[in-house]
């Protein structure tokens, strides 16, 4: 894929479905997808695998490429959520199956302890609300309670809920433990899957910690970083670029796509990749 001097492709490595917290359903994802132009799509529900079948049977259907993929949930250091994308991995992979369930099962009781602090601020009902939200029930997420409380007219929109309500600090945001970044790595890799650090700009992490972090990934076998992701900021994709050459990273992009409204790029929107960068797709003919 991609020979050399080719244009480059439009692939979007990163995206979401009603399958966790996305807006549409993965066959209408799907058809977005291939109306915006893109060439290549993953979809990468997080900690969750049930969207795929009918990803690709829409993507086989009208001739997208598509590859399996998932964002897993994982703590790193002190109380950090850090997000893995596994892209073409295998998912009938037991291993990989198995501890995704893992994860998933920490969800609902979190969300209970996330509607009790929410209730101490005069935010009622959130966790049957967030429920009413979730096309899932078994993959609760922050954005389906910021949605019930955009809902109940506490806010504007999802974004200012999270200024307000679900960031880290703020009243309805509770510590949870999600995967380690071994098991992340141990799944992924497992399955046959490439290991991708999903939108490293969003990570409120110092320098050092950040390099800990890729230093660690890449010992585990990590692969690749989102260079090009929704959120990255233009001096991030720089910043990100330097940070593939050094660390000898494929280059991954990805719109992180939610939904039309909710997101900050739509799928297959974002620039092409530094030319210099190897593209996470070009080891997949
Ligand atoms: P969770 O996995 O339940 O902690 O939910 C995390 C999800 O919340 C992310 O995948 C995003 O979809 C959403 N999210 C996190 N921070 C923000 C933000 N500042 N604005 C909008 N959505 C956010
Ligand atoms: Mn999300
Ligand atoms: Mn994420
Ligand atoms: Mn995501």
């Amino acid at each position: 894929m991609n020979p050399p001097n080719a244009a480059p492709l439009n692939a979007d490595l990163h995206c979401h479905s009603t399958v966790s917290d996305g807006l549409l359903t993965p066959t209408d994802l799907v058809r977005r997808a291939h109306g915006n132009g893109v060439e290549v799509l993953a979809l990468t529900d997080h900690d969750e695998l049930g969207g795929l079948a009918a990803a690709r049977a829409t993507a086989d259907e009208i001739g997208l490429r598509f590859i399996d993929g998932v964002e897993v949930s994982i703590s790193w250091g002190d109380d950090q959520t850090v997000h893995i994308v596994g892209l073409h991995i295998d998912p009938a992979n037991d291993a990989l199956i198995e501890g995704l369930q893992r994860v998933r099962s920490g969800r609902d009781s979190r969300a209970g302890r996330m509607a009790a602090e929410l209730d101490k601020v005069g935010i009622h009902g959130a966790y049957e609300g967030a429920l009413r939200h979730a096309g899932n029930p078994a993959l609760l997420s922050r954005s389906h309670f910021a949605r019930y409380i955009v809902e109940q007219g506490h806010a504007k929109d999802v974004k200012s809920v999270f200024d307000h309500w679900l960031a880290k600090g703020k009243p309805g945001y509770v510590e949870h433990a999600w995967a380690t970044l071994e098991d992340a790595l141990r799944w992924i890799v497992g399955a046959g899957g490439t290991a991708v650090i999903a939108h490293p700009g969003r990570y409120r992490l110092s320098k050092t910690e950040r390099r800990d972090l890729f230093v660690a990934f890449k010992d585990l076998g990590g692969r690749a970083i989102e260079v090009l992701s929704g959120s990255n900021k233009d001096e991030e994709v720089r910043e990100f670029s330097r940070i593939a050459r050094e660390f000898g990273f494929l280059a991954s992009r990805g719109s992180d796509f939610h939904g039309p409204g909710e997101s900050w790029m739509d799928l297959g929107k974002m620039p092409d990749l530094p030319a210099e960068l190897t593209p996470v797709w070009s080891q997949w003919s």
